[in-house]
């Protein structure tokens, strides 16, 4: 008996949050022994660097204790578990998108270019590729239910960036994959994928620069807290991860000069608690021992979802802009 007292469901409900609790600290004490602490190590660097920052420049009025903290604070801590399981997601994601063949296609011309040009083909190509998985999180529906945990947030700074779900950040793998299949070493492509979640984290920041001259160029705090605003103005905007060429591109850039974002979220209903957040997404999916009994209703099902999903990314790459309300 875990709760001494009470009644037979406050028993059970309190047994199965310990054991859900010892079981989080189990998975949390085995990610950590096997080496995934690098997302805790860079929320404390993330700590140390930005937060005089806000101190000095802050944009918004709020404090450092402010409400949705101690969720971000938890998608920080829980990162040894989350890690090894978005890599796992990862590798599923990367090798089913056959980012690798347009990859292929282009290594010729990528090969034939000298150094310097290699490394600039290099950043735009993960970014333009970035750009698309960014946009189809937004506008195909299955993939919004896992990004709209980080829009979730209503409060952006230091930490609001480490709010994301697992299979979330798995879709980063395609461009990974594209240039790997276009020559660019793993070491190359992960390095450049390091730097555009390093930048991810900082854009998020809750300062006031607006850094006007370099708001076309790349990406800066005002543009991606204007992604981030509830506003229907906003909404289906600045996807760039680095260089806002592409929202420019293909007609999704937003930056008005004459004011500045103010409210932030969804209202896509996103629980508020951290288990919530990662569970949330996967409702409505057949359970395992489900598709476990039934693989040909399963194959089924998974068919018909794919050719939805893959009509929705091409309604969604043939628009300028999202003619639909948020979905859900
Ligand atoms: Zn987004
Ligand atoms: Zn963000």
């Amino acid at each position: 008996m875990c709760a001494p007292g009470g009644s037979s469901y406050v028993r059970h409900m309190t047994c199965s949050r310990i054991i859900r609790m010892l079981a989080f600290a189990t998975l949390l004490g085995v990610g950590a022994t096997f080496g995934f602490r690098d997302g805790i190590v860079a929320g404390v660097i993330v700590f140390v660097l930005v937060v005089p920052f806000e101190k000095l420049f802050r944009r918004h009025d709020q404090r450092l204790r402010r409400p949705g903290l101690g969720t971000d604070l938890a998608h920080v801590v829980a990162r040894p578990v989350l890690a090894p399981v978005g890599l796992v997601v990862a590798v599923v994601v990367g090798a089913l998108s056959f980012a690798w063949l347009p990859g292929l296609a282009l290594r010729p011309i990528v090969g034939a270019l000298p150094g310097w040009a290699r490394v600039a083909a290099g950043v735009a190509l993960f970014d333009l590729a970035a750009y698309w998985a960014h946009r189809w999180s937004h506008e195909v529906p299955f993939l919004w239910r896992f990004h709209s945990v980080h829009h979730s947030a209503a409060h952006l700074d230091w930490v609001s960036g480490f709010r994301v779900h697992p299979a979330d950040g798995a879709l980063l793998a395609p461009p990974f994959v594209l240039l790997l299949g276009a020559g660019f070493t793993p070491a190359t492509v992960g390095a450049l994928a390091v730097v555009q979640g390093v930048v991810g984290l900082f854009l998020h920041a809750n300062v006031r620069w607006r850094l006007r001259p370099l708001q076309r160029v790349v990406a800066t705090p005002e543009f991606h807290h204007w992604h981030h605003a509830n506003d229907p103005d906003a909404w289906w905007t600045n996807y760039s991860g680095l260089l806002p060429v592409w929202d420019q591109v293909f007609g999704t850039y937003r930056v008005p000069a004459d004011r500045r974002p103010q409210v932030y979220g969804t209202d896509t209903p996103v629980p508020v608690d951290l288990v919530g957040q990662l569970t949330w997404p996967l409702r409505g999916l057949p359970r395992p021992g489900w598709v476990l009994r039934h693989p040909v209703a399963t194959a089924r099902r998974t068919a018909t979802a794919a050719r939805r999903g893959l009509g929705q990314v091409w309604h969604s790459t043939t628009r300028r802009r999202h003619p639909v309300p948020v979905p859900f």
